[in-house]
C-alpha cells in the first residue's frame, strides 16, 4: 500500500478510498415531499381548505391547519402536523381555496428522513473506487475533499533500436513507439500517474541509463520489450546488474509468454513482452492488478461466463488470452473474437470489451459452448 493525501471530490473521479467515508447526515436530512401536491392529514374522502405553502428550500413556518391542506412541493419539508401528500392530478379544485382529495394512508408520498441513508453509517469502504455515483453520494454529504490512496507512479520504458515517436520520420525497419502509448493510458486508466515515457536503444548502456532512471522516479516500472531470449535484448541482466531481484520469467500465457517480473527495494518492476498485443494483454492481467492493490483497491476485474460464438481453438501448452466482442443475446452474453489473433495485430484490441480465457489444451471450445471471460474496464 502506499501513502494516503486529502482529494477534493470534484477531483476524484476514480482514486480509490484510503480511508471509509461514514455518514455525518441523514439522507433525506429531513422528511419531505415526495411530489407536487397537497400535504395533509392522513384520512378519507373529504374538500379540505388550503391553506398555506411549503416550497423546496422555503419550509413552511407555520403548521399544518387543522382540516386545511397545504400547497407543498416536491423536496419540500413536510409541515408540522401533516402525515400525507395527495398528489395535485388526484385532487380536484371546488371553490377557490377548496380540494376535493381521495383517502389517504399515513406516510404517502412522504420521503423519511434517513430513509435513504441514515447517520453513522459507513456508506463507502476504504479501498472503493469513486465512480461518478460515489462522487454525487460524496457531494450529497456536504463532503468537499476525502482521504484517498495516493496514485502509483509509474515509469515507462520501451527498449529497441526500431522505434520512433509518433509525429517522427520513419527510416527504413523503423515502426512508432505505439507500447508506450498505449501501456501509459492503461496505467492511467488503474489510477496511476505516469511519470515518463522514455525509448531505450538496443545497447546495455541505454537500457541501464533508462532503467536506473526509472527505479530512481517510480512505484511501478513497466519495460516493453527486450525480455526474451534475443541476442539483443538487455533487460533482464541489466535489471540484475541494478538489484532488481527476478521473480518469475515465463508464464504460461498466449500472448505473453515471456513476461518477467522483478522487485527493486522501492520498486515494482515488469518486463512486458515488446508485441504490442502481448504488453496490452500482460499489462492488463499482471500490472494492472498490482496498480489496483497498490492503491487498496480491488486487484482483479470482473470474470464471468459468455457463450462462444465461433469455434476457438485451444493451445497444448499455453492459455489463451483471445480478444472479444461482447452481445446480449436473449440467452445472455456472448462472445466472438475480434478478428485474427496474433500478437502482433494491435488492431484485434481494438472493440475488444471481454478476454475470452480459452484453457489450455487438445481440440476446441466450440460454438455455443461457454467460456470464462474478463470484462475489461471501460474508461
Ligand atoms: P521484443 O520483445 O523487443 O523482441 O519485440 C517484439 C516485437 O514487438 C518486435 O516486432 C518489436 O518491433 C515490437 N515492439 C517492441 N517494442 C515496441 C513498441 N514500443 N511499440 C511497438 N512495437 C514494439
Ligand atoms: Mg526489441
Amino acid at each position: 500500500m502506499l501513502g494516503s493525501e486529502p482529494v477534493p471530490v470534484r477531483a476524484a473521479l476514480g482514486r480509490v478510498l484510503a480511508e471509509p467515508v461514514v455518514s455525518t447526515l441523514d439522507l433525506p436530512p429531513f422528511d419531505s415531499s415526495a411530489m407536487d401536491g397537497y400535504a395533509v392529514t392522513a384520512g378519507g374522502f373529504r374538500t379540505l381548505a388550503v391553506r398555506g405553502e411549503s416550497r423546496a428550500g422555503r419550509p413552511s413556518e407555520a403548521p399544518l391547519e387543522p382540516g386545511a391542506a397545504m400547497r407543498i412541493s416536491t423536496g419540500a419539508v413536510m409541515p408540522a402536523g401533516a402525515e400525507a401528500v395527495v398528489p395535485v392530478e388526484r385532487t380536484e379544485p371546488v371553490e377557490p381555496d377548496r380540494v376535493r382529495c381521495p383517502a389517504v394512508e399515513p406516510g404517502t408520498n412522504v420521503r423519511r428522513a434517513g430513509e435513504d441513508l441514515s447517520a453513522g453509517t459507513t456508506v463507502l469502504g476504504s479501498g472503493a473506487a469513486l465512480d461518478p455515483p460515489a462522487l454525487g453520494v460524496l457531494a450529497a454529504l456536504g463532503l468537499g475533499a476525502v482521504t484517498c490512496a495516493r496514485r502509483p507512479r509509474v515509469a515507462i520504458v520501451a527498449t529497441g533500436d526500431e522505434l520512433r515517436e509518433p509525429g517522427q520520420n520513419l527510416r527504413p525497419g523503423q515502426i512508432y513507439n505505439s507500447n508506450s502509448v498505449a501501456l501509459a493510458a492503461q496505467a492511467r486508466a488503474a489510477g496511476a500517474e505516469v511519470l515518463s515515457e522514455a525509448i531505450a536503444g538496443d545497447t546495455p548502456d541505454a537500457t541501464r541509463a533508462a532503467l536506473r532512471a526509472a527505479l530512481d522516479a517510480a512505484d511501478v516500472v513497466c519495460v516493453s520489450g527486450g525480455v526474451s531470449v534475443g541476442a539483443h535484448d538487455h533487460v533482464k541482466p541489466v535489471l540484475a546488474e541494478l538489484g532488481v531481484a527476478e521473480r518469475f520469467w515465463g508464464v504460461r500465457l498466449r500472448p505473453g509468454k515471456p513476461t518477467w517480473f522483478g522487485v527493486a527495494p522501492a520498486a515494482l518492476v515488469f518486463g512486458l513482452p515488446g508485441n504490442p498485443v502481448s504488453s496490452m494483454v500482460t499489462f492488463h492481467l499482471f500490472v494492472r492488478p498490482a496498480l489496483r492493490s497498490l492503491q487498496g483497491a480491488e486487484p482483479t476485474d470482473t470474470r464471468t461466463w459468455a457463450i462462444a460464438d465461433s469455434p476457438l481453438a485451444r493451445n497444448a501448452s499455453r492459455e489463451q488470452v483471445v480478444r472479444c466482442r461482447l452481445a446480449a443475446e436473449p440467452d445472455g452474453w456472448h462472445v466472438r473474437p475480434t478478428g485474427e489473433q496474433g500478437s502482433h495485430r494491435l488492431t484485434s484490441m481494438l472493440g475488444a470489451a471481454a478476454f475470452a480465457l480459452v484453457p489450455a489444451g487438445e481440440g476446441t471450445v466450440a460454438a455455443g459452448e461457454r467460456v470464462e471471460v474478463e470484462l475489461l474496464p471501460v474508461v
